[in-house]
C-alpha cells in the first residue's frame, strides 16, 4: 500500500522518498538536522535545533487540498496530527509542517524560517 508510514509498523526506519527530498534540501542549505526523532508518542521526521519538521504525505495525512478527511482513517490521522500540534504549542516547541505536494512542486517555503534562523 502506498502512503503507508512507519506508524503502521513494518516500515519503521525507512524514510519515504519525500522525506529524502526534504533532507536533500536541508543539505543544500547547510542546515544540520536529525531524522526520525522520537517526540512524545510520535516519531517526528526532522529536528533542526529546537524546531521539529514533519513531512506530511497528502494521502496519509489527508491533505485538505488532495485528500479531504472523509474516511475514518483520515479523520483519526488528522486527530493525531492536531494532537501533536497542540502538544508542541503547549510545550512551546516550534513545529513546521511541509506537505508532500509542496515538496513535489519544489516549494520549500514552509522551511524558510528554519533556514533564516541559522
Ligand atoms: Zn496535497
Amino acid at each position: 500500500m502506498t502512503g503507508a508510514t512507519r506508524e503502521q509498523g513494518g516500515t519503521f526506519g525507512k524514510p519515504s522518498a519525500v522525506e529524502d527530498r526534504v533532507a536533500a534540501w536541508l543539505d543544500d542549505h547547510g542546515v544540520a538536522y536529525e531524522r526520525q526523532r522520537r517526540v512524545w508518542f510520535r516519531t517526528v521526521d526532522f529536528r533542526v535545533g529546537e524546531v521539529l519538521i514533519e513531512v506530511y504525505g497528502c494521502y496519509w495525512h489527508a491533505c485538505p487540498e488532495h485528500h479531504p478527511a472523509t474516511t475514518k482513517r483520515a479523520v483519526k490521522q488528522r486527530g493525531r496530527d492536531r494532537a501533536l500540534a497542540s502538544y508542541c504549542q503547549t510545550k512551546g516547541i516550534p513545529l513546521v509542517i511541509i506537505w508532500e505536494h509542496a515538496v513535489n512542486a519544489g516549494d520549500f517555503s514552509a522551511l524558510a524560517g528554519v533556514v533564516a534562523g541559522r
